[in-house]
């Protein structure tokens, strides 16, 4: 695969650690599991949107760009490591957050991502409880147009094909890291929600296997609690990631696997198997989850550990996507003791 004749800008700390998991795997009788920790990507508190940025943020400087845009949640750690990632390339960056989460706690609306976001030197800009991210953010691009900037809009959750690069690279890393370990890795499984993540992997997987390595499974957790569109995303992603990165062959339909039924009551709002999930890592690994994204994605990794998915002894990659800085915006679910 032809990842390295693209221009990346480097914001991350690479290659990320893979480590094993040895007492989660002990407690749930196997597989072999093991963390891969994009949670250090190491820009602002890290998380899989650095990788991704590496190569936006080297399109935007090729294109000669003063400034990015982009688009969220109000907890979105999407845009906290974009505005991160243009104050050290010297851009300026505006953030369009939407309003969509139902969740009252307080610090939801002052603390978290959202606080760093400023902290970083990102301009703001809230949209009206329950109005779509999508009605605002061609008008900010506009804006700054007239002003005289000239904007780079960055998608949802930096998930384009160029985006998908990151994760193309995520899966060299992952199949090098195994090699160098003995470990033939029998599957990948991570937290998918605008699809950049997941589609990135699968092409980057799909070449890896173009160019003899092994063949290797990504499956995604939906997230959102919406499986069509996550659906959507991944493959649109995976497909142009493909073309960019000139495989021979497309994205073969089973190869885009995605898990429902982790993410209810909705996103970004709590559920049991999450909070089980993040407690059993914390006491267990002193590894911190998130409670949007890793989280549920790791509940899903139990489940389907405890549904007999995966072989006793065959070794499973989890990747941390990072997002614990969101912890502190979800106080009730946590901090509950005396
Ligand atoms: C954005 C995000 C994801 C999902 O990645 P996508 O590329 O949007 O599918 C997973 N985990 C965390 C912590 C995230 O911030």
């Amino acid at each position: 695969m032809q990842l390295d004749r693209f221009p990346r800008f480097p914001l991350a700390h690479l290659p990320t650690p893979l480590e094993p998991l040895s007492r989660l795997s002990d407690h749930l009788g196997g597989p072999r599991i093991f963390v891969k920790r994009d949670d250090c990507t190491g820009l602002a508190f890290g998380g899989n949107k650095t990788r991704k940025l590496e190569y936006l943020v080297a399109d935007a400087l090729a294109q000669d760009a003063t400034l990015l845009v982009s688009e969220g949640g109000l907890q979105s750690n999407h845009v906290r490591q974009t505005a991160a990632a243009a104050a050290k390339a010297g851009l300026n960056c505006e953030l369009v957050l939407d309003q969509n989460v139902a969740w009252e706690d307080s610090a939801y609306r002052s603390s978290g991502n959202l606080m760093l976001d400023r902290l970083l030197g990102a301009r703001v800009h809230l949209c009206p409880p329950g109005a779509p991210r999508s009605d605002t953010s061609p008008a900010i691009v506009e804006a700054a147009r007239a002003r005289g900037e000239r904007p780079y809009f960055v998608p949802t959750g930096g998930s384009n094909a160029i985006g998908g690069l990151g994760f193309a690279r995520c899966a060299r890393e992952i199949l090098d890291q195994s090699a160098t370990l003995g470990l033939t890795v029998g599957a990948i499984v991570v937290a998918s929600g605008s699809g950049g993540t997941q589609g990135g992997l699968i092409a980057g997987l799909i070449g890896m296997a173009e160019a003899g390595r092994p063949a290797v499974p990504a499956i995604g957790i939906d997230i959102d609690d919406a499986l069509d569109e996550v659906t959507e995303n991944v493959t649109r992603v995976a497909n142009d990631c493909a073309g960019l990165l000139g495989l021979d062959q497309g994205v073969p339909a089973q190869a885009i696997d995605i898990r429902p039924g982790y993410a209810a009551p909705g996103y970004g709002l709590p559920n049991d198997g999450m909070i089980e999930a993040i407690e059993l890592l914390a006491r267990l690994e002193g590894l911190l989850l998130d409670p949007v994204y890793s989280g549920k994605a790791m509940a899903g990794l139990i489940d389907m550990v405890r549904r007999g998915t995966f072989e006793r002894d065959q070794a499973v990659v989890f990747i941390h996507t990072g997002g614990a800085p969101a912890l502190f915006v979800y106080p009730s679910l946590f901090a509950t003791g005396p």
